[in-house]
């Protein structure tokens, strides 16, 4: 009765954690949701700003936007034009446009592994063969990352605090990465949700703009900064990809929601982002510290970890593994949700692992929620 693709999307996973969460009481350190208090809400919508956001719009997106994207793009060493930018409902959507730009059945793509569960859902669903490349704590496998683009149509590359890893490639990292892009000729799709959210000074500039051949698509989006509910993301790709994809978009939506995107051009054009991140950034700089203080004292004897320096999780590599799926039940009927490492590796069960947000819950629940998980873990040890 349905498509053959369907039966790519077993997983219902993510789903059952996030409805688990809305359950009362429960504390929840498994999605990637920005804290309550972080979320921007304006105290009413300026009728006159939104007076032409009603109508039926541009599938690129509205040209206001655009060109403040394109600003914030060379700001970050990208060289680009509004007319290379197009806006998503969402950066999850510029995945699912720019898979299917570039996969057929088949078609080998390099994922990060561990790599966001989500990218890889949807590069399966298209039919993807997967060739992982190491990243993590102990650093990004540039060897293997080099051998394995040699096979590959295209990189998907979360470089600036990964999710789920944390990490963040260098500068000497990027450098070596670009250079192996371009002596392959390999597309890059660097998505980077978290560059704002970043802890301890300025990330290093994107790998997309230290290319010199090869093609790309960069991707952000404006739920961790802003609020997901807006549903706004956007990409800005080499000449070669707007096109193509804006034909995609088409078929997929017409356009993005032209009200989310007038309150962004208006919100970006007076600095306003910019004002909101840096009044957020010390809620989470605690949140992280307080994480970090409460593995310290109830998890030092199961696990490994490093200090996230931007973006939303810490990565747990746990001494003895364990089956992390049974873990995470056991967690939700404890009332704490936590992810499993397992759906974040391209190639199959890894049971060493668990990310843990450290958004959302406040800094006692914190306390508690790692006491508790230590609980957990010494039974899953006896
Ligand atoms: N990419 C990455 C790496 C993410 O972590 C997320 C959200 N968790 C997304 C894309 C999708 O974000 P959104 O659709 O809210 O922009």
């Amino acid at each position: 009765m349905f498509s053959r693709r369907i039966d790519q999307l077993s997983s219902s996973l993510v789903r059952d954690i996030l409805a688990a969460t809305k359950r009362p009481g429960m504390v929840s350190f498994a999605g990637g949701l920005p804290a309550e208090e972080a979320l921007y809400r304006p105290d009413r919508l300026d009728s006159g700003l939104l007076a032409g956001a009603w109508q039926y719009g541009e599938t690129e997106g509205e040209p206001a936007l655009r060109a403040e994207i394109a600003r914030l793009g060379r700001q970050l060493g990208i060289a680009c034009a509004p007319e290379q930018v197009l806006i998503v409902n969402g950066s999850q959507q510029g995945i699912d446009l720019v898979s299917k730009l570039m996969i057929d059945e088949g078609t080998p793509v390099l994922t990060e592994a561990p790599a966001y569960l989500a990218a890889l859902q949807s590069f399966r669903l298209f039919g993807a063969r997967f060739c992982p490349a190491s990243v993590g704590p102990d650093g990004a496998d540039l060897v293997g990352f080099e051998r394995t683009l040699a096979d590959v149509r295209m990189a998907y590359l979360t470089p600036t605090f990964q999710n789920p890893s944390g990490y963040c490639y260098s500068d000497t990292e990027r450098d070596t990465v670009a250079a192996a892009l371009d002596r392959h000729d390999v597309l890059l799709f660097e998505d980077d949700p978290y560059r704002a959210l970043s802890y301890d000074g300025e990330a290093p500039k994107p790998i997309t703009g230290r290319l010199k051949t090869a093609r790309w698509v960069y991707q952000g989006s404006f739920s961790k900064t802003l609020a997901p509910g807006l549903r706004l993301g956007f990409l800005i790709v080499h000449p070669d990809l707007i096109t193509p994809l804006t034909r995609l978009k088409q078929a997929a939506d017409l356009h993005s929601n032209r009200v989310s995107q007038t309150i962004i051009a208006d919100l970006l054009a007076r600095g306003e982002l910019e004002r909101h991140v840096a009044s957020v950034l010390p809620l989470y700089r605690e949140r992280r510290d307080a994480m970090a203080a409460a593995l310290q004292r109830h998890l030092g004897g199961h696990a490994r970890w490093q200090l996230p320096a931007g973006g939303l999780f810490f990565w747990l590599r746990l001494n003895k593994p364990c089956d992390t799926m049974a873990l995470m039940r056991c967690g939700l009927d404890a009332g704490i949700a936590i992810m499993p490492g397992e759906p974040f590796f391209p190639d199959g069960a890894d049971a060493g692992y668990l990310r843990l947000n450290f958004s959302h819950a406040g800094v006692e629940q914190i306390e508690a929620g790692m006491a508790k998980l230590a609980q957990l873990l010494d039974a899953a040890r006896d």
